[in-house]
């Protein structure tokens, strides 16, 4: 038996992957080390969707590397999306990885590990099938206590020009309803009071095995499950988002009133280019339909400047657009011009510095409507998710809204009430009492 130790890149849908490797590797009889210096064998779950995910993974291979030169390792292991993307170039130019595994080859991770003689993985570790875990697989949680990530589907079958992810992970599958729900009971049993789903497309969960409204059931089925306090759901495709599914969101108490849904852009010619469907006034129609009926509702997206061919109109009609959905959570990337992709071979490309500059002006506009959503907060009595001693300070504690996912919102920070019985995953009542452009100061009351 080893000393693992394990470094995580990309989204919650790879770190759920990782957790579900450590799953197999504890239940071996491995040991997980969190010290690289002290881990015999290293694995590198990558990211690889654009080009600077794909260096930050290369850079961090690189790094622990050195620990077969500093450190215990004897054995360096590449898993997740750069495998898919590059799993020959990987084991080529990088003489320090013994092996590589892919993503849909997550359980072969314990015999990968183990084989002590194995130089660089044989085909045999190469699976044609696509891979998709479920309730039976180990998984150890690497989130806080009371929060987990529940992948509820894998792939993609969306024909986005600028993305390679259906290249890497894959057709769409979604999880049995069983498996699921079996999952989501296990980890209320062990204390997880906050559940993400997560996939590429939420809201295709349950069409490939017949069930339109896969996801407005399942949340229903979780929030019946004693202990769920809330159940928000990541990734959420506009032209997919059925009345039903906001109905089970308004009629489920422990479903967070809190959507996720990439918009990507809104000019009718780049949206066309982008093969996302849509336009302005079928997305306006989206937003009212969903502030209609999810009262109260958070409304995060995302953007993408600089697709080629993108002009300054395009640009101020998604400025004009965003003034007006004043979206409570909006993030904004620059467009990745991917080798694979479809849209790669478009002309009329932008320059990366006129790129950021849209990037920003956008995202400047986006802090005033933040703050402006965040004032209309102040004096009012909101529940909170206690997360714990704040990352800003020891003497501050942070949690977060329902309307705040984990990792990618603002949060709200305690600066009073917090007693000796305040434990992390406790929601409590806060005070609201300051606003800033992403996050929120307030006093739990007792
Ligand atoms: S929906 Fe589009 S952007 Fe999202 S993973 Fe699928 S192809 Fe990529």
């Amino acid at each position: 038996m080893a000393k693992i130790g394990f470094l995580s890149l990309g989204c919650a849908k790879n770190r759920v992957d990782t957790e579900v490797m450590l799953g197999h590797l504890t239940r071996g009889g491995h040991e997980i080390t969190a010290s690289p210096e002290e881990a015999e064998i290293i694995v590198v779950n990558t990211c690889g969707f654009i080009e600077s995910a794909s260096q930050e993974s290369v850079d961090a291979i690189l790094e622990m590397a050195r620990q077969k030169v500093v450190g215990n390792c004897r054995k360096l292991v590449v898993a997740g999306c750069l495998v898919q993307r590059y799993r020959t170039q990987i084991l080529e130019q990088i003489p320090e990885v013994d092996a590589v595994i892919g993503t849909n080859e997550i359980p072969e991770i314990l015999e990968l590990c183990c084989d002590q003689t194995l130089k660089s993985n044989p085909p045999r570790y190469e699976s044609r099938e696509l891979y998709l875990y479920s309730d039976s697989d180990p998984r150890i949680l690497t989130t806080p206590s009371y929060s987990a990530y529940l992948k509820v589907a894998e792939g993609c079958d969306h024909p986005c020009t600028f993305c390679v992810i259906p290249q890497i992970r894959g057709s769409f599958r979604s999880r049995p309803l069983d498996s699921v729900l079996t999952e989501a009971r296990r980890l209320a049993a062990q204390g997880i009071r906050e559940i993400n789903l997560v996939a590429q497309d939420t809201t295709m969960y349950g069409w490939d095995w017949g069930n339109r409204l896969g996801l407005a059931d399942l949340i229903r089925r979780l929030g019946e499950i004693e202990g769920i306090r809330w159940i928000r759901y990541l990734y959420a495709y506009p032209n997919n988002i059925y009345d039903e599914l906001l109905q089970a969101m308004a009629e489920t108490p422990s479903a967070c009133k809190y959507i996720d849904v990439p918009l990507q852009h809104i000019s009718r010619q780049i949206l066309k280019q982008m093969k996302r469907g849509g336009n302005r006034r079928s997305l306006t129609r989206l937003l009212m339909r969903i502030r209609d009926k999810v009262p109260g509702v958070a409304i995060r997206t995302t953007m993408i400047v600089g697709f080629p061919g993108e002009t300054e109109e395009d640009v101020h009609e998604l400025m004009e657009f965003v003034e007006e959905a004043r979206f409570e959570r909006l993030g904004v990337f620059t467009y990745s011009d991917e080798e694979n992709a479809a849209s790669h071979p478009l002309g009329s490309k932008v320059p990366e510095a006129v790129k950021e500059e849209r990037r920003q002006r956008l995202m400047k506009l986006q802090t005033g409507i933040s703050k402006a959503g965040n004032l209309k907060l102040v004096g009012e009595t909101l529940p909170v998710l206690v997360e714990g001693t704040s990352a800003e300070s020891d003497l501050l504690w942070q949690g977060r809204l329902s309307t705040q996912a984990p990792d990618i919102d603002g949060v709200v920070y305690l600066n009073d009430g917090i007693t000796d019985h305040t434990r992390p995953g406790d929601i409590v009542p806060v005070r609201i009492n300051e606003a800033h452009p992403y996050d929120l100061v307030g006093t739990v009351v007792q």
